[in-house]
């Protein structure tokens, strides 16, 4: 037994020690924010977690995923705050781990880690011409538009072509009239009514004051979504599609004859209440005329693309007709098609990126694990957790990440009863390992300064917040000149 392991077993209120867990989460989004709720929430022995991020504010997703026109969805952001001020939990903002501290280093300082770092990039088409200018991944297009620090670098443009930032896709918006989004989940939408709206229509968000004023000279009047399957199959929620056909001045078309439904269809929609919802949405606006609007956005279902073509930028999409076969794939049966683009956007999901140090299945894109318990080398590792997108996979909506979230959590206070998670009395190790290396982690009192400035700024032109989108700006604005 080590000499640090001062307990096997945790205190309860009965056999009350005063050694606490000590958790770290690496990731500050939804997902890690709700494991902290969950551990903080149990009264029944002293815990101390510490939610740490690379970035300098909290919040993930809610901040940099979650459409700025969506305010009732980022109101979330509240609730996770609250649980960040809980007296057990501490926010670590500004500490890249892999970076600032190892995995390693991070494991032998607390009792035990979560890893909760979501999925870092986007999947790829895979089709030829994918490359070119003008073809973008959806993650991309939303980074910028929520105002992420990464896409909206201090200095100069990206040498990175991988990875565009402001400029880019300032410089594709504003010369861009037919825009071809791939994939027919919720981002997909997203992106889409980003790109038809007006800025009139998006000047009540919280979005940086760069981003509408480029959304000011953007000129796309029509944006094609294409579903590789039929409208059986979309991944869509009811509410943000019905949300398309409310924009003022636009036109969202659909073809009837891609709404008659095969056998197989049939049977997805009479099973699947989500997906009865949205095809009698979809035949809604079939059946509706058109008026003439001065922007259009058009469904192609059982449609894919088969090569982005242009010379230096993307021009066109070449599409083709799909079936799902006898075996359920996705496969090509003619009928190709060529969509004028002048900006394509993939929207077919996330992956997750491997995190040196943590175990990674390259195939699934995941870290894996048994109810959130990790394995390691085939066995479970004693003192690592996993939750959210880097344990399912990019998939369910907010909400989703606390059911998850409350199932790692549940296998961690398993552990620790029966002694397989062991409290070794590290409380205050993080810290001091921070002071060692001159890493200074922003906490909580630098956010509500953050926060603060962003609404100061906001009020200034009679808005309600807006985002500092520059990793300067929101470190100058955590600094305590008081
Ligand atoms: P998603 O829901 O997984 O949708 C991905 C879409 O891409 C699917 O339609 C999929 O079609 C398609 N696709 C995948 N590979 C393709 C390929 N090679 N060619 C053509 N199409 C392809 O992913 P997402 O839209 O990125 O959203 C991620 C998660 O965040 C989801 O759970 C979503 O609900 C959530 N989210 C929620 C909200 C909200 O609630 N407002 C907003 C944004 C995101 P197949 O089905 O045929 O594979």
């Amino acid at each position: 037994m080590s000499a640090e392991l001062v307990e096997a077993r945790p205190s309860t209120t009965s056999g009350r020690t005063s050694t606490p867990l000590v958790v770290a989460i690496i990731g500050a989004g939804p997902a890690g924010i709700y494991a902290a709720e969950a551990l903080s929430q149990h009264a029944d022995f002293p815990v101390e977690v510490a939610v740490i991020d690379r970035l300098p504010v909290p919040f993930g997703l809610v901040r940099y995923g979650v459409a700025p026109d969506h305010e009732s969805i980022r109101s979330i952001r509240n609730t996770l705050e609250r649980t960040l001020e809980r007296p057990s939990v501490r926010f670590y903002g500004d500490v890249a781990i892999g970076a600032d501290l190892s995995v390693a280093e991070l494991r032998e300082s607390v009792d035990c880690v979560i890893y909760a770092y979501g999925a870092g990039t986007d999947r790829r088409l895979e089709v030829p011409g994918e490359r070119l200018s003008g073809s973008i991944a959806a993650a991309d297009l939303v980074a910028w538009y929520c105002g992420h620090p990464d896409v909206h670098p201090d200095t100069g443009p990206s040498t990175n072509s991988d990875h565009l930032v402001a400029a880019d896709l300032e410089q594709l918006i504003s010369t861009s009239r037919h825009a071809v989004v791939v994939g027919v989940g919720n981002v997909a939408l997203d992106v889409a009514r980003v790109l038809v709206k007006t800025v009139d229509q998006l000047e009540d968000t919280d979005m940086a004051d760069e981003v509408l004023d480029s959304l000011l000279r953007k000129t796309v009047t029509d944006v094609h979504v294409l579903g590789r399957r039929g409208p059986a199959y979309t991944a869509f929620t009811t509410k943000e599609l019905r949300e398309l056909g409310q924009l003022p001045d636009v036109d969202v078309i659909v073809d009837p004859a891609d709404l008659e439904l095969d056998p197989s269809s049939q049977a997805v929609v009479d099973q699947n209440k989500v997906a009865a919802r949205n095809l009698a949405v979809l035949q809604d606006w079939a059946a509706r005329p058109l008026s003439g609007a001065s922007r259009r956005i058009t469904f192609h279902f059982w449609t894919r693309p088969t090569v982005l073509t242009g010379s230096d930028r993307v021009a066109a999409v070449e599409v083709e007709r799909t079936m799902i076969n006898s075996d359920g794939f996705v496969v090509g049966i003619g009928g190709q098609q060529t969509l004028p683009a002048d900006l394509v956007v993939r929207s077919v999901g996330y992956r997750g990126l491997p995190l040196l140090g943590v175990p990674f299945d390259e195939r699934t894109g995941r870290v894996p694990h048994a109810e959130g318990r990790v394995i390691r080398d085939g066995g479970f590792s004693p003192d690592e957790y996993v939750t959210g997108w880097i344990k399912r996979g990019p998939t369910g909506v907010i909400g989703t990440n606390k059911s998850d979230a409350v199932e790692t959590v549940a296998s961690l206070l398993t552990d620790l009863h029966s002694g397989a998670l062991q409290v070794h009395g590290r409380s205050g190790k993080l810290d001091r390992l921070l002071e060692e290396r001159g890493i200074r982690a922003l906490g909580m009192p630098a956010w509500h300064r953050i926060d603060a400035a962003e609404m100061k700024l906001g009020a200034s032109h009679g808005r309600l917040r807006t985002t500092l989108a520059h990793r300067r700006e929101l470190l100058a604005a955590a600094e305590d000149n008081s």
